[in-house]
């Protein structure tokens, strides 16, 4: 059997935050038992509303976030034990591209300066070594070598955008993390984007999460997509399986308005009947029961099983709970 690159498993990350006027702090439930993983060369979705901790999660697996407890390995090593060299080796092996083009790079530091950076901290590679690669990188990326020069402001942000890619591949990686890896940029642009990242994964048999609120970029590029609720996995399986036959109703509430998904925030909390609780005040039994039109009695005290609807196809709700495979 195919062995995960990246597994979590039960992972829970809390934080505290200033509670209004008050001294006292809040303490917030990002993730709660969060379990997945993903095989090497396979793209994981995470999708949800902004607020749903999928950000959190994202940054707790390059170890940007303290977590309360569970574990995270990654090519069978537990990340959080990892002695310093192995830790250096996981920095090379695993990237990050952030939603943001405009606020992710430097803008004191030239393109050059930008890309040398990672070999530096992270290889003994010789200056030549570090000009052949960044050469190799910015091809691959679609940027012309004239533009090592300048500055990120002299840059669309598309252009932008292939640069922080570029950032994140120059130290060959095995696993990107993408977060929301085209929300910041103009429709005409997204696509390009999108495509660049196929073509690269397939030639590179990249292993990739994606952590996105678009549906159609996960129809693209997603071959499994994990839905994500109040820091919690509603619903997780192959692309297919649950975009044409979605069991969760926080799914299909989700699939219903995904052409507005992209900018539409209020359309989103009107057709899911409610506002999306403060995660630091979660709802006790299913979280999801303050806006499920099918919430039973037992869905305000219970906690729903996780229900195997088919193969590899999961799904946490009582609604499931007699259903067999
Ligand atoms: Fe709705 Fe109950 Fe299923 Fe939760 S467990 S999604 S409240 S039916």
């Amino acid at each position: 059997m195919n062995k995960p690159l990246l597994d979590i498993e039960n992972l829970f990350v809390e934080y505290k935050t200033d509670k209004g006027f008050s001294d006292e702090k809040q303490v917030i439930h990002a993730v709660n038992g969060v379990s997945l993983s993903i095989n090497k060369g396979g793209i994981l979705a995470i999708a949800g509303e902004s607020g749903c901790g999928k950000s959190t999660l994202a940054r707790s697996i390059i170890r940007l976030q303290k977590v309360k407890s569970g574990k995270i390995s990654f090519e069978g090593k537990d990340i959080f034990a990892m002695k310093k060299n192995e830790l250096k080796e996981f920095r090379k092996k695993a990237q990050m591209i952030f939603q943001n083009p405009y606020a992710s790079l430097n803008p004191k530091m030239k393109i050059i300066d930008i890309l040398k950076e990672p070999l530096k901290i992270n290889t003994d590679m010789t200056d030549f070594e570090i000009m052949e690669r960044i050469s190799e990188v910015v091809e691959k990326v679609g940027l012309d070598k004239n533009c090592l020069d300048l500055y990120p402001h002299e840059f669309s942000g598309g252009q932008r955008q292939r640069i922080a890619i570029a950032r994140a591949l120059v130290l060959n990686p095995e696993f990107i993390l993408a977060d929301e890896p085209v929300s910041a940029l103009d429709v005409s642009i997204q696509a390009q984007i999108i495509n660049l990242l196929r073509d690269l994964k397939n030639r590179f048999n990249l292993t990739f999460l994606l952590i996105t609120h678009d549906i159609s970029v996960i129809k693209y590029l997603a071959d499994r997509v994990a839905v994500m609720y109040l820091g919690e996995i509603v619903e997780i399986g192959n692309t297919q399986q649950v975009f044409l036959n979605p069991k969760h109703p926080y799914t299909k509430a989700l699939l219903s308005f995904a052409p507005q998904i992209g900018g539409g925030n209020k359309k989103e909390r009107s057709e899911l009947g409610g506002e999306l609780p403060s995660q630091g005040n979660l709802p006790s039994g299913c979280k999801f029961h303050t806006r499920c039109p099918h919430c039973m009695d037992m869905c305000t005290k219970c906690i729903p099983p996780t229900v195997e609807i088919s193969d590899g196809h999961f799904v946490t709700c009582f609604l499931y709970m007699k259903m067999k495979k």
